[in-house]
């Protein structure tokens, strides 16, 4: 069986066929700057329900369940539950908080989608059912730099997630969109971490494979034993290194699956790309059934 732990839903019409502009990661990484014409379409098109693309790539890798959230832009958390729900044994959603400023820009004052977010997440969970907060960008939340004012800033957020010992993720290391690069070295994390230790916390990517980033990321997870990694983009070497240290158990399998990562096609495709790092690994039977799904079953607790 595999969970994959990390993808994002939705997408844009002029995203729909990308096979001549997107063939490897460092094509992904470029996008934004190389064809800035057609990223805006992420702005300034209706987006649209990619959902029958994903269970089509799903089914054709192997893959039982996915968690999905919301991609970068204009997609409101309900839609991303009205997509899920469309295949309910297959897609369990999370919400997302400022996904629409991390392909925007980020505002110069965050202070209203701050206050605005603790009740977006209890009406998720209450009404929608959702699993947790997806990849949250914290420049959308906060314009502080230092981690104790990030950790206040962050507090009422992280109080309701408590109640519902619900997770949270924190992108490591670099993104496609403008702006925040500051935020991917996740030792801000830690000064979270340590103050509200019920809220399992994934620091998503593990520092993509980048020794500077991954460093920090186990650092953090190696003081707090509520922080979990998903192993998009990291080397064999680094997972190796990972289970190792803090245990199979605190890490999970993910793709990043989106409108245009499904493009990237070196080597095969994305979930081979994926894999890779797992089979470099040298992973036992049980790290890999642990890494392929047992973790993330157990994280968004799936069989409740
Ligand atoms: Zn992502």
């Amino acid at each position: 069986m595999v969970i994959d732990a990390h993808v994002h839903i939705w997408g844009f019409p002029s995203f729909m066929d990308l096979d001549d502009k997107i063939r490897t990661t460092e094509d992904l990484i470029a996008f934004r700057t190389r064809y800035p014409q057609l990223y805006q379409a992420r702005l300034t098109e209706t987006p649209v329900d990619n959902t029958d693309q994903l269970v089509a790539d799903m089914g054709r890798n192997g893959v039982a369940k996915a968690i999905v959230q919301a991609a970068p832009g204009y997609i409101t958390n309900q839609q991303v539950v009205a997509a899920a729900r469309r295949y309910p044994d297959r897609l369990i959603p999370l919400l997302r908080l400022g996904h629409d400023q991390e392909a925007a820009g980020y505002l110069e004052d965050p202070t209203p989608a701050r206050e605005q977010a603790p009740e977006e997440i209890v009406s998720c969970i209450e009404q929608l059912g959702v699993r947790g907060v997806g990849e949250t960008f914290v420049r959308a939340l906060t314009n502080e730099i230092h981690p104790e004012k990030i950790a206040r800033d962050l507090a009422p957020i992280m109080e309701t997630l408590a109640r519902y010992r619900l997770p949270i993720l924190f992108p490591t290391a670099w993104s496609q969109f403008p702006g925040a690069l500051y935020y991917g070295n996740p030792i801000f994390v830690d000064e979270v971490a340590a103050r509200f230790p019920q809220v399992p916390i994934v620091l998503t990517k593990m520092g993509r494979g980048i020794q500077t980033y991954f460093d920090m990321a186990l650092t953090v997870a190696l003081r707090n034993v509520n922080v979990y990694f998903d192993t998009v983009g990291t080397t064999g070497a680094h997972l190796r290194q990972a289970i190792d240290r803090i245990g199979a158990e605190r890490i999970m399998f993910g793709t990043d699956w989106s409108a245009t990562w499904r493009w990237v096609r070196e080597p095969q495709n994305l979930h081979a790309l994926r894999m890779k790092a797992l089979d470099e690994a040298q992973l036992s039977e049980s790290e890999r059934e642990q890494i392929l799904w047992k973790t993330a079953s157990r994280l968004f607790r799936l069989d409740e």
